[in-house]
């Protein structure tokens, strides 16, 4: 079977075995896989000493082709999305809800990447990261699951509860690609109002078609940075009220030195980080996409896997939206 690797620093379709299913879990025929920010970033900083460990795509939508579980959830033949690490649940880091810090969360993953026909999961997959998703959805839009459940976290640790009444809070997403507007469209579901800042023009108008805006002289009591670059953090700070709250949802390339101390300590800010999801949030989009809570249509530019290489090319360039690999 086919899949991609990064092979002095190129991204190669390589032929491997196809994963055999030795110990209880699913062999899943991929149907797709999303290209996220974050593979962008593995690629970008690959070298020879590390690009053997990467594993690229984990957006992946599905069909499962082999099972051995004893979860009844599921049977061959079932359309799945899934996240790709589970925590234990039992560590200091999961005791204190830091799910993505747990180690077995680090250390779990999809075999062999997400670009590739076919692959396997283990049990605790099915358990906690699988879901079967709505056929009404077409499947670039059952590849949201993952990234949506990112977003749905972040908003969590902002201090928002699902199905709370949340409409006198006005949140600003900074940075409008494909995650920033994830982000604003998971708000609403929240019943956040929400509101997008972006330096490009095209992306500002992109994110008013889906019906946000921007209002430049308001203040915002949350604030999620996105982009990843530090120049956003001076917008943040500009347009975020005394005691609001700063999200961090990106890493930044440059060598920025940090939030000014003075500013948060008189200002009363919070600056609170979320880095992947929880099990909790993975079911939390699967409720959104599956009863169209959130509407993710029509975002996705369509490449074959043997073109992943220009899909990557296509991102860096920002000619694109989303990235979406049929496989
Ligand atoms: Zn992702
Ligand atoms: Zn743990």
């Amino acid at each position: 079977m086919k899949y991609a690797k990064l092979k002095n620093g190129n991204i190669e379709i390589l032929n491997c075995e196809k994963p055999a299913l030795n110990s209880k879990g699913a062999i899943i025929k991929v149907l797709g896989c999303g290209l996220c920010g974050s593979d962008l970033v593995k690629i970008k900083h690959a070298n020879k000493e590390n690009e053997d460990k990467i594993v690229l795509g984990h957006e992946v939508v599905g069909i499962i082709e082999e099972i051995n579980s004893d979860i009844s959830d599921y049977k061959k033949g079932d359309i799945v999305a899934l996240g790709h690490h589970y925590p234990c649940f039992n560590c200091e880091f999961c005791k204190n809800k830091s799910y993505s810090m747990c180690r077995t969360f680090k250390q779990s993953n999809i075999f062999p990447a997400g670009f590739a026909q076919y692959i396997r999961v283990d049990d605790n997959h099915l358990k906690y990261t699988v879901y079967k998703m709505n056929t009404n959805l077409k499947n670039d839009e059952m590849a949201f699951l993952e990234p949506l459940s990112c977003c749905i976290r972040a908003i969590e640790r902002a201090g928002f509860k699902y199905k709370e009444d949340n409409s006198k809070h006005s949140a600003l997403v900074i940075g409008l690609g494909s995650i920033g507007l994830l982000m604003m469209k998971a708000l609403k579901a929240f019943g956040v109002n929400a509101y997008g800042y972006d330096i490009s023009q095209a992306r500002q108008e992109l994110a008013k078609n889906h019906g946000f805006s921007f209002i430049e002289n308001k203040k915002y009591d949350t604030v999620f940075l996105t982009a990843g670059h530090s120049k956003t953090i001076e917008t943040a700070l500009k347009y975020v009220i005394d005691g609001g709250k700063i999200i961090v949802f990106s890493s930044i390339e440059d060598d920025f030195k940090g939030f000014s101390n003075n500013e948060i300590y008189y200002r009363e800010l919070s600056i609170i980080s979320s880095y992947s999801p929880a099990p909790s949030d993975i079911k939390l989009s699967a409720e959104f996409l599956n009863e169209n809570k959130v509407n993710v249509k029509n975002l996705s530019t369509h490449y074959k896997l043997d073109n992943l290489a220009s899909a990557v090319d296509d991102s860096f360039k920002n000619k694109i939206f989303k990235a979406y690999i049929e496989i």
